[in-house]
């Protein structure tokens, strides 16, 4: 079986952050440590910094006065940030810089009067985080289809910021349906979906197009991988998210003998070499890459682990 990698695949900065939090903040402070929802969404790292004593919880509620807290990379609303203060509990905040800096835009448009809207998934956990963030009324919504069934008088001044991880494409679409209805909109364009989700989109692509068939190593829960499988889809070759090697079926390598394998940004490397196990045992391989950039994104730890070193 011929095998392609996908370059870049996997971790991206924002998760390396994440992750590390985690860790060094067990290293220095000792279990357990909270984490306030999966620190990214991926259950085999969730597991692993389980085994290395870090609580996960949904709610803060869950966690008792004084502990230390972490809040994932998907960022989280101001009223969760004013309870830990109430609580008094010590806070590491994970979230991402790159979402961060869509909660800061968000901001400064309601500041400056415009009408927000937000183009993301409902109920997604960046999307909760953003519009906590906001002390406007913010709309959400995904689809052109929604563009149009959008009711705002023609002249109200509105503006627009996007979620980190969704389809450079599909975004692209929707913000022309916005400027086509509503000439006046200002926003980022598609800048603000991340380096690292668009770096792997056009790798995804690319790969569709010499292989016969995908792999996408990540998480049903993980929206950018959902995403990298959507779009290897798109190319009209069979494409599958499998959590790791033991998701694969043998039938669906019939008559398919190259393979591409790409991952979602919070996979770790170590999943892959599960997948392409599980795949050898099928048949010998043969594994390339294809070319692509090399990523040298690289974000500070949060200030209260930065402090301790
Ligand atoms: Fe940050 Fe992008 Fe990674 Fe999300 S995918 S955590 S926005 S670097």
């Amino acid at each position: 079986m011929k095998i392609i990698l996908a370059q870049p695949r996997g971790f991206c900065a924002g998760v390396v952050r994440a992750v590390e939090t985690v860790e060094q903040a067990l290293e220095l402070y000792g279990a357990p440590v909270y984490v306030r929802h999966e620190i990214v969404h991926n259950q085999h790292v969730v597991d692993s910094l389980r085994r290395k004593g870090a609580l996960f919880v949904e709610e803060l509620d869950e966690v008792p006065a004084n502990a230390l807290v972490i809040f994932s990379a998907h960022g989280v609303a101001r009223v969760v940030e004013d309870q830990a203060r109430q609580r008094h509990l010590r806070v590491l905040d994970a979230t991402c810089p790159l979402v961060s800096k869509v909660h800061n835009q968000g901001r400064q448009y309601a500041a400056r009067g415009y009408r927000l809207i937000l183009i993301g998934e409902p109920g997604h956990p960046e999307v909760l985080g953003t519009l906590g963030q906001i002390p406007a009324q913010v709309t959400v919504l995904l689809t052109v289809a929604q563009v149009e069934a959008l009711e705002f008088a023609a002249d109200t001044p509105l503006a627009y910021i996007t979620q980190t991880t969704l389809s450079v494409d599909d975004t692209r679409q929707v913000v022309a349906a916005l400027r086509r209805r509503y000439p006046q909109i200002v926003g980022p364009d598609t800048r603000d979906i991340c380096y690292a989700v668009q770096n792997r989109q056009v790798a995804v692509r690319a790969l569709s197009a010499c292989v016969d068939l995908v792999l996408v190593v990540g998480s049903q829960k993980s929206a950018n991988s959902v995403t990298l499988r959507d779009i290897a889809g798109e190319s009209g070759i069979p494409s599958y998210l499998i959590a790791d090697g033991r998701a694969l079926r043998r039938e669906w390598f019939d008559q398919r003998p190259t393979v591409g394998i790409t991952a979602g940004a919070s996979t770790p490397e170590s999943m892959i070499d599960d997948v392409l196990a599980a795949l050898a045992r099928i048949a010998p391989l043969d594994i390339t890459s294809l070319p692509g950039p090399e990523e040298q994104v690289q974000f500070r730890l949060p200030a209260g682990l930065i402090a301790r070193q």
